[in-house]
């Protein structure tokens, strides 16, 4: 075994016996949100008047004055040099969907040799960094790279502890000179407010003259994987596209079922503590944890939150499991599909709507049949997702996503909705003329008597759905682990701006005022929603082959990989959708299109650069050698007078003239056709990946054939149980 992969069985070993507790956990209530400026820092910082404004800027979305932002900007200044900053970042977020960053210091020289601190309202309020390094798909040219960050009122500043110091992080939205939107964060502030915009209109025919601000929250469930960080490095492809490129299926995978929801290990478990630590301090309120279905899977989910700051809080999410892996000599993988043959991982989006005087609009309630508003809004989300599907689709839509969409471990790529026995049944007999009655939801009782009687949920669950109604939310499975949570929710909230624009549009035509005809004019509308509509709600098995037979006679788009998906998206439709709401521009459209498949592009030559460098000078040499070894043990044996079996040496060199033919046609594949970026990703998903692919299915043959010490690569095996 190589010197790489002992240590790293030797590390997990060490880190399991240990007996010294890395961390003392306190109160939770003692820390919780302690490193966050705040309502309760502000309140006690901020003057009477000041507070105020700000509370009407972060709950009614009223315009800043720059005055106060001068008085904010002193009070966060100085909270958060007392607690040890040295430095502020603006934190915004470009359309890759990563987190960027840029720090300044807090201090100035003061020309007499010395120093002095300044923040002042227009360094909180405005930063600018060099945009042109940023993606912004032809929005501006390199000459002109002025981008500006703005402050985002609605997400608090925060405190970010490192090893050598503190930074004071202040969220920001990110634009181009000319104020179109470079990042993730402005496109869903205003798909908000479109929506919030809308359904006011429908609330206030529903009698709510003061319903509050309406808005999406999520809950976002991330899925991850972690393994020994030694065995990471030792992998390029893992370090460079965060996938394994090569690698045999272990004799052990996920077939016994035995780690889902299983005792977590020790060093696992430490390493999930100290993260919901760090996590509890930035107020980000983690809830749940525990290992998912594959070997070396975990997930963590926090409580749902307001969409934009829930956004942010997932980013932090996702930098957190990274940054404190190594501690304990983890490396943690949020990719889609790091093991090829073991489940990949996903991040359920819970999203639901409503507003601090209506709660939860998407709340059936016990009687949905009867709660008219319920099914005005819900059958909204149906029609905004059967007409926009292709949206839906295309937000989810990356390389690393389509190893995951369709392979029975995830929902198809086909987008429909599960609505559930009750809703279903509910919704039918409106279809039908009229709902005059709500299953129940009933009892559970399991037939020990010492056992308590369970409320049962009026609808079991179906984990097929790539968008299923699971009592008061919608949860879309379809969104890969690795990707940003803004562009699935800008998608959401616009396509139900549109829808709630239509409702409210037909039922303002109603007469006011008369309760019984307004009724009727609803039962109608709802009616008609629901014929139009049900084409996409199925509530069946989803990775049924049947499915995708039935799916396309109902005419459901099936755009199976991101290439398709990009395309399918890229229609008049979207473009309308997004400007008719002041969500996008048209520009601003076109860009997002250019950058995300300039990022298929990219991602997947990084693969295929990497399987041919690592199929040539890892591979091929190993499996040289082993050749060399079977052939002087051969030459050994006949010298020896004895006849030699040569067997396994011909299958061996048949194998690696194979290998070296693949590689070679991998060489000459890779270069991209001219032409734009659409020809270059069509012919990546039709020649480069199936040509990367053969080269792995000869190396992972040889995998289970030349000898494990001369074998450069850690195994499925190591990586996934060495824990
Ligand atoms: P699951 O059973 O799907 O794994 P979890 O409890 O792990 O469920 O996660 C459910 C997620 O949904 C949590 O983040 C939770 O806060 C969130 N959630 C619950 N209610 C709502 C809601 N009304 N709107 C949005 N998200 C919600
Ligand atoms: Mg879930």
């Amino acid at each position: 075994m190589s010197i790489t992969r002992q240590r790293a069985i030797e590390n997990a070993v060490q880190h399991n016996s240990s007996e010294e507790p890395v961390m003392i956990h306190e109160h939770i209530d003692d820390y919780f949100g302690m490193n966050v400026f705040g309502e309760n820092e502000m309140k006690a910082r901020l003057p009477k008047d000041i507070f105020k404004a700000m509370r009407k800027t972060m709950d009614e979305g009223a315009p800043l004055d720059f005055s106060v932002a001068d008085v904010v900007a002193t009070a966060m200044s100085s909270w958060a040099v007392e607690r040890g900053a040295t430095h502020y970042a603006h934190i915004f977020y470009p359309m890759t969907g990563n987190t960027a960053e840029k720090h300044d210091s807090f201090y100035s020289p003061d020309g007499k040799g010395g120093l002095f601190t300044e923040f002042s309202g227009k360094q909180l309020i405005q930063g600018e960094p060099d945009a042109s390094s940023f993606p912004n798909g032809g929005l501006r040219a390199t000459f002109e790279a002025r981008g500006y960050t703005a402050w985002d009122v609605t997400s608090p500043a925060y405190l970010m502890e490192s090893r050598n110091g503190t930074t004071l992080c202040i969220p920001t939205a990110f634009c181009a000179w000319t104020g179109e939107a470079l990042d993730k964060k402005v496109p869903l502030l205003r798909s908000m407010q479109a929506m919030n915009k809308q359904a006011q209109r429908v609330l206030k025919l529903f009698g709510h003259d003061d319903p509050g601000m309406i808005s999406s929250s999520a809950g976002p469930e991330q899925e991850y994987f972690l393994i020994d960080h030694r065995l990471y490095f030792a992998r390029p492809d893992l370090v460079s596209a965060g996938r394994t490129l090569f690698g045999a299926a272990p004799a052990k995978g996920q077939q016994l079922d035995d780690q889902y929801f299983g005792a977590i290990p020790e060093r696992i478990l430490a390493y999930m503590m100290e993260v919901d630590n760090v996590l509890y301090k930035l107020g980000v309120p983690v809830k749940t944890r525990h290992n998912e279905v594959a070997p070396g899977q975990y997930e963590i989910a926090p409580v749902f939150e307001s969409s934009n700051l829930a956004t942010d809080h997932q980013q932090l999410v996702m930098q957190t499991l990274k940054s404190v892996a190594p501690r304990y000599g983890l490396a943690c993988l949020v990719h889609e599909k790091p093991f090829a043959g073991i489940n990949g991982s996903g991040k359920h989006l819970n999203w639901s709507i409503g507003g601090p005087n209506v709660g939860n609009l998407l709340k059936p309630g016990d009687t949905p049949h009867d709660n008219m508003q319920f099914l005005v809004f819900c059958a909204a989300v149906i029609k905004a997702v059967n007409e926009h599907s292709v949206m839906l689709r295309g937000s989810i839509a990356h390389a690393g996503n389509d190893h995951r969409l369709g392979a029975n471990e995830a929902p198809p790529a086909i987008i429909s909705i599960f609505l559930g026995e009750q809703l279903d049944d509910v919704f039918k007999q409106i279809a039908a003329g009229g709902a005059k009655d709500s299953k129940k939801a009933g009892v559970l009782t399991v037939g020990v008597d010492t056992l308590p009687p369970l409320p049962k949920d009026a609808t079991d669950r179906n984990r097929t759905s790539p968008f299923a109604f699971t009592g008061n939310r919608f949860e879309f499975r379809a969104v890969g682990s690795n990707q940003s949570i803004a562009g699935p929710q800008v998608v959401l909230n616009t396509i139900m701006a549109e829808a709630l624009d239509y409702v409210a549009t037909e039922l303002e035509k109603a007469p006011q005022g008369d309760p019984v005809k307004f009724n009727a004019a609803v039962q109608k509308l709802l009616r008609t929603m629901i014929k139009e509509n049900e084409a996409v709600v199925f509530n069946g098995d989803n990775y049924s082959a049947d499915w995708t037979v039935e799916a396309e006679k109902r005419g459901l788009p099936n755009n199976k990989t991101a290439v398709d998906a990009f395309e399918g998206m890229d229609v008049e439709s979207t473009y309308a959708v997004f400007e008719k709401y002041n969500v996008l521009s048209r520009q601003e459209t076109e860009s997002r299109f250019e950058i995300y498949r300039e990022k298929y592009v990219m991602d997947v030559m990084i693969e295929v650069n990497l399987t041919y460098n690592m199929a040539r000078t890892m591979i091929f040499p190993a499996v040289v050698k082993h050749q060399k070894l079977l052939a002087d043990s051969v030459i050994a044996i006949k010298s020896a007078g004895v006849e030699a079996c040569t067997a396994s040496l011909e299958e061996v060199t048949e194998l690696n003239v194979n290998l070296q033919k693949t590689v070679a046609d991998l060489a000459k594949a890779k270069e991209l056709p001219e032409g734009d970026l659409l020809v270059q990703c069509r012919y990546i998903v039709d020649t480069l990946i199936p040509a990367m692919n053969v080269v792995r299915e000869i190396a992972d043959t040889l995998e289970g054939i030349v000898s494990d010490d001369l074998w450069p690569l850690p195994t499925y095996q190591e990586m996934l149980f060495t824990r």
